[in-house]
């Protein structure tokens, strides 16, 4: 493992190679302990550059064995080798040259699962970002593009298919025993997407036919005998392939499309050119095995992956900085896929939900970063929430702001424009400004400023006049690094709701550019009115929350209410909901610090409980609606000095208080949305299961046996209702006898199926209270449990640390000091992961004193450990700052 060296990178300090690489050669000797790896690589010198200048490859934990120029020797007094650096002197001025590296690397001893390396028996490779070094000497810069030939030599037996990317050259017989393949990609590419596959795997194809005619062969790789669990991802893959060429005008271009499922992978999936590698929990699914949960991830990332290549691939980033370019805008598609194939409104509050509980404490933490950085020490901790979740949301602005024709104007301009380039986000945004004749300067600085803003808004109405008046202010909060910002410019989709529920049409806008529903809010305050509106209307403001701010906003609970009833946007009266929800929320917790009694407002729970039996609406909807803020969520609402216990126990006596009231609602809910007939993975289906599953949720605050958990749990004909029963049981009951039977029988029915292994362990791992820590610790010693699988570790120690607020954050500071540990001991084979797991820690300054005290302790521990990889020490010394 490479140990931090303290260096930072600056975007400031970008600039282009020395050297243009032309083509790329790799030969490939596979061997599980000692695979020889030869690169030719031709170069020429840039213009305009130093002929004195040194040919400078970047390498990692790399030992070489031979180096040649022009196919001969290079003498040693020419070039030097370390581990992390091959530096060559004396090479020619102006014409090109090739240079030949051979090095052998240990695929089996690469537990970082980084560069080349095993996975139940498989050879794969992980390249972004910076992982191609591991493999060999190498430019290895998104900036640099090259065409890829690659041969790949291995035993027969044992490796059945050798893959890589583009398309199949041919292949046959090489030694005795061994054979070999070669692939051809003609389309340069930065070594961050190279990939290489090989093992005994089984398989499933299809094929494409593309707009213009193509045949595309697809082709999934999965373990043997797990052939039939990827049906749904290959569908999941067809509908992405034309859904970007109807709604993008994007086609396939290469003849063959591949995806390999492996079991011990860092991230989700890697979008490596025509072989994306994925992790298999987001490939395999069945109706036993898989949550609708899991089959819309698939739905989502297979789309992510291959959007990605055009944005990402075709089109790549010319440095780490702008990694957002490419995530950012492939989240943003992605998520619009998912729209399309769903109900939209569902997808957006579930999407808004997820990027308050992540983005929004990343973006107020310790760790919060601009979308796009200008420093970082470890590339790999800038795969965050912001880069992806806050780029899409940047990215959608755009798109609000614009409006459709222009947005896809832009897009096309930046395909035309960049194809083949490596980018930047003012390349990106200039296509947008020249699409539409817009100045997007302001609009920039969302790139490079932390924090989420604030924006305040008051009101009034003069009847008089009939003008209704918003002023509006706006502030970024000071995050690391960053104590001054400057006005962004935020677009805000707003309407005027009148007395009848119709939505007022206001004569005149003054104060600002108002169009087809949208305030564009560009100065720190402004003041809009709106003339020409004949009773007081309530106003709904940031509707389908077309900004990524707090709002604050004094309104009424008879206007949340209105708003609640009666908004032409779903997302909109979800999000009255939820603003209704919180104050209550915190009032509760509040009295549940100071013993008093805890007791909630009539009119919200009367409100929710009217509209989630609203047949009208859709069951995902309702589901969404009675989904009340999460714990994390009502932190950060509190802010400062926060005791997880007594937000839980709040948050409890809200459902408690919601399902006494809502009884006769949520049992007919639940009787309702029985399911009935075959299982089917669709949108509908699924939300008809999370209203049945919630409305159960609620019911086990109003009963005091198991026994309707225990029934579902029975009944149960899917993974959905079998794994929301089984949380119900250990969350609601967790020292029943149902409870530990229910967990005892579900791991024996699944005892051979890791992936659901995972729901076992992470259903356990998010039982509140005192007694999870003591459960974490005895689960470690499981045999399911795999401390060298990223799935398991995050399954069970990520949910414990991320998803169980009360366990970890028990007040004697013991699991804090257990994590600490564990990321010590984890960082010492995978820093990815163990980097990763630290983040759950970067909110400990809001807690109280006391537990704030133990999480510093545990911190510090982990920052004096010896020998802490960069990743790790990155995150920690941040989160301690
Ligand atoms: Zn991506």
């Amino acid at each position: 493992m490479r140990t931090d060296t303290g260096q930072i990178v600056h975007l400031a300090d970008y600039r282009p190679t020395d050297f243009v690489l032309e083509r790329v050669d790799l030969t490939f000797e596979l061997d599980p302990q000692n695979t020889k790896v030869e690169a030719r690589l031709i170069f020429h010198r840039r213009e305009g550059v130093d002929a004195s200048a040194p040919l400078v490859l970047d390498g990692d934990e790399l030992m070489l064995s031979g180096l040649l120029l022009d196919q001969i020797d290079i003498p040693a007094a020419q070039y030097d080798a370390t581990p992390d650096r091959l530096t060559i002197r004396d090479l020619p001025a102006e014409t090109p040259f090739e240079i030949c590296v051979t090095n052998y690397i240990n695929p089996e001893a690469n537990t970082q699962l980084m560069g080349l390396y095993r996975t139940n028996g498989v050879y794969c490779t992980q390249c972004e970002a910076e992982g191609f070094r591991r493999i060999t000497y190498f430019p290895d810069r998104p900036d640099v593009l090259a065409p890829y030939t690659i041969t790949i030599v291995a035993a027969k037996e044992g490796n059945t298919f050798l893959l890589s990317n583009g398309n199949f050259l041919g292949g046959g017989n090489y030694d005795e025993g061994r054979h070999f393949a070669a692939w051809f990609d003609p389309h340069p590419k930065p070594s961050y997407l190279f990939a290489l596959v090989a093992g005994d795997l089984g398989l499933i194809e299809d094929t494409f036919t593309t707009m213009s005619g193509r045949d595309v062969a697809l082709k999934i790789y999965v373990e043997h005998g797990k052939e039939p669990r990827a049906a749904y991802a290959m569908d999941a893959l067809k509908r992405s392939m034309k859904w970007d060429e109807e709604r993008f005008g994007r086609e396939y271009d290469l003849d063959i499309f591949m995806i390999v499922a492996v079991s011990d992978f860092n991230m989700g999936a890697m979008e490596n050119k025509g072989l994306n590698v994925f992790n298999d929990k987001y490939v395999l699914a069945d109706p036993e095995t898989a949550t609708d949960a899991d089959y819309a991830n698939i739905e989502r990332i297979i789309a992510h992956e291959y959007f990605h290549n055009w944005t990402g691939n075709r089109i790549t980033c010319r440095d780490w900085f702008q990694l957002c370019l490419k995530e950012g805008l492939t989240v943003y598609r992605d998520q619009e896929f998912s729209s399309d194939m769903r109900s939209r409104a569902v997808k957006r509050i579930a999407d808004v939900r997820h990027l308050k509980s992540e983005q929004f404490p990343e973006d107020g933490g310790p760790l919060a970063h601009p979308p796009r950085p200008d420093k970082y020490r470890e590339i790999n901790n800038f795969y965050t929430t912001t880069v992806y979740e806050k780029g899409a949301e940047i990215t959608g602005m755009i798109a609000t702001i614009l409006g459709e024709d222009d947005f896809r104007k832009g897009m096309d301009l930046y395909f035309e424009r960049h194809d083949g380039d490596a980018a930047t986000v003012e390349d990106f945004v200039k296509c947008f400004e020249e699409a539409s004749g817009r100045d997007l300067s302001q609009f920039f600085r969302w790139y490079i400023q932390a924090g989420t803003p604030l924006v305040s808004a008051s009101t009034s109405y003069d009847a008089a006049s009939s003008t209704f008046t918003l002023s509006l202010e706006q502030t970024v909060p000071a995050t690391p690094g960053q104590s001054s910002k400057q006005a962004l410019y935020i677009p805000l989709s707003t309407a005027l709701i009148l007395d009848n529920g119709q939505i007022a049409a206001p004569s005149k806008v003054e104060g600002g550019e108002y169009k087809n529903g949208v305030l564009h809010l560009t100065e720190r305050s402004q003041t809009f009115s709106f003339s020409g509106i004949s009773s007081r209307p309530v106003l709904s403001l940031n509707r389908g929350f077309s900004a990524p701010i707090n709002l604050h906003l004094e309104q009424s609970a008879e206007d949340m209410v209105q708003i609640a009833r009666h908004d032409t946007d779903m997302f909109s009266r979800w999000q009255a909901l939820t603003t209704l929800a919180m104050p209550n929320l915190v009032k509760a917790t509040n009295a549940v610090r100071n013993d008093a009694p805890v007791a909630f407002d009539a009119g919200f729970i009367t409100t929710l409980i009217e509209v989630i039996g609203d047949d009208a609406l859709e069951p995902a909807f309702r589901a969404q609606v009675l989904a009340l803020p999460s714990e994390s969520d009502i932190a950060r609402e509190i802010g400062s000095s926060n005791d997880p216990d007594a937000i839980h126990q709040a948050r409890n006596a809200a459902m408690a208080a919601i399902a006494k009231a809502g009884v006769e609602t949520l049992t007919a809910l639940f009787d309702a949305f029985e399911d009935k007939g075959a299982y089917s993975p669709d949108a509908t289906s699924a939300g008809r299961r999370s209203l049945r599953n919630i409305a159960m949720s609620y019911l086990s605050f109003a009963e005091e046996t198991p026994k309707r958990a225990a029934d579902a749990f029975a009944a149960a004909s899917n993974m959905t209702d079998l794994a929301h029963a089984l949380s119900i049981l250990t969350q609601r009951f967790p020292d029943s006898a149902e409870a530990a039977q229910a967990l005892a029988t579900f791991e024996a029915r699944f005892a051979d199926n890791a992936l659901v292994l995972d729901k076992w362990l992470s259903i356990q791992a998010a039982i509140p209270g005192e007694g999870a820590l003591g459960r974490i610790k005895s689960l470690t010693g499981s045999k399911h449990f795999v401390g060298t699988n990223p799935n398991r570790v995050r399954s069970l120690i990520g949910t414990f640390a991320f998803g169980n607020p009360t366990g970890f954050n028990r007040a004697d500071g013991e699991a804090y000091r257990f994590l600490a540990e564990q990321i010590v001991s984890i960082d010492k084979r995978n820093p990815q992961l163990a980097a990763r797991i630290l983040t759950s820690m970067r909110s400990w300054r809001s807690l109280e004193p006391v537990r704030a005290d133990h999480a510093r302790a545990a911190l510090t521990t982990i920052e004096r450990s010896p020998a802490l990889s960069t990743d790790v020490r990155d995150i920690v010394e941040r989160v301690l700052k």
